[in-house]
């Protein structure tokens, strides 16, 4: 359930935002002073702030400033001026929304909910969004790990998973055979580069139509391979 914080100073109006965001389902607290209100903000944690503009202590302008210091919550700005409005957008404090009152309760829920709802878009997108990387046909899913060449889901080792990325990551530079050996093996190059041949060959085999002319891969004799874009 949505949390919103109400900061009026007058109870009535308080009141009323109160019942009819509760209708509407959602939790919600009153704080009628400024300075209070303030410190319950930066405090709890709230999905929505709807700030009086005058108010006994710290004002709407001071707690929109200090709340945005910290969250990107959205804020909505009440005021009993239309000027105030022309005030507030003037100042630059970051809030999202602005009404004058006096308002239809309904117009205000309506506004709370269209501000909750692109404030969760924006929050589940930054939160589910993979790392991936696409090249020409080939999409690599470095978190889920995963790769698709046109479409189609290929499996891949480790290593060969690690060293396709590595390649892919960083597109038209050459590596050396010990270069990537040290990369994705994780040790100094004592170790047999003769792998690296043989993961490149491996991964080859997954992700080009004709192996005897890689288009993503490239042999570069004498010195080593690049991920061609
Ligand atoms: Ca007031």
């Amino acid at each position: 359930m949505s949390k919103v914080l109400i900061i009026e100073d007058e109870v009535a109006i308080a009141d009323l935002e109160k019942d009819y965001l509760e209708l509407s389902g959602f939790e919600v607290e009153i704080e009628n002073s400024g300075d209070v209100g303030l410190e319950k903000a930066l405090q709890e944690e709230f999905d929505m702030y709807i700030l009086d503009l005058m108010l006994p202590g710290a004002d709407g302008f001071e707690i929109c400033r200090q709340i945005r210091e910290v969250k990107n919550t959205p804020i909505l700005m009440v005021s009993a001026k239309k000027d105030d409005i022309d005030k507030i957008r003037g100042l630059g404090l970051g809030a999202d929304d602005y009404i004058t009152k006096p308002f239809s309760p309904s117009e205000l829920v309506a506004r709370v909910k269209a501000h909750l709802a692109r404030y969760e878009r924006l929050i589940g997108s930054s939160q589910q969004e993979n790392d991936t990387i696409e090249i020409r046909g080939i999409k690599i899913d470095k978190t889920a790990r995963r790769v698709w060449v046109n479409e189609e889901e290929k499996q891949f080792t480790t290593k060969e998973f690690d060293l396709l990325t590595f390649l892919a990551e960083n597109p038209n530079r050459v590596f050396t055979k010990e270069e990537l050996f040290r990369e994705i093996w994780d040790m100094e190059s004592i170790g047999d580069i003769a792998t690296v041949t043989v993961h490149i060959k491996k991964i080859r085999e997954k992700i080009e139509i004709n192996t005897a002319k890689p288009q993503y891969i490239e042999t570069i004799w004498g010195v080593g391979y690049r991920f061609k874009v």
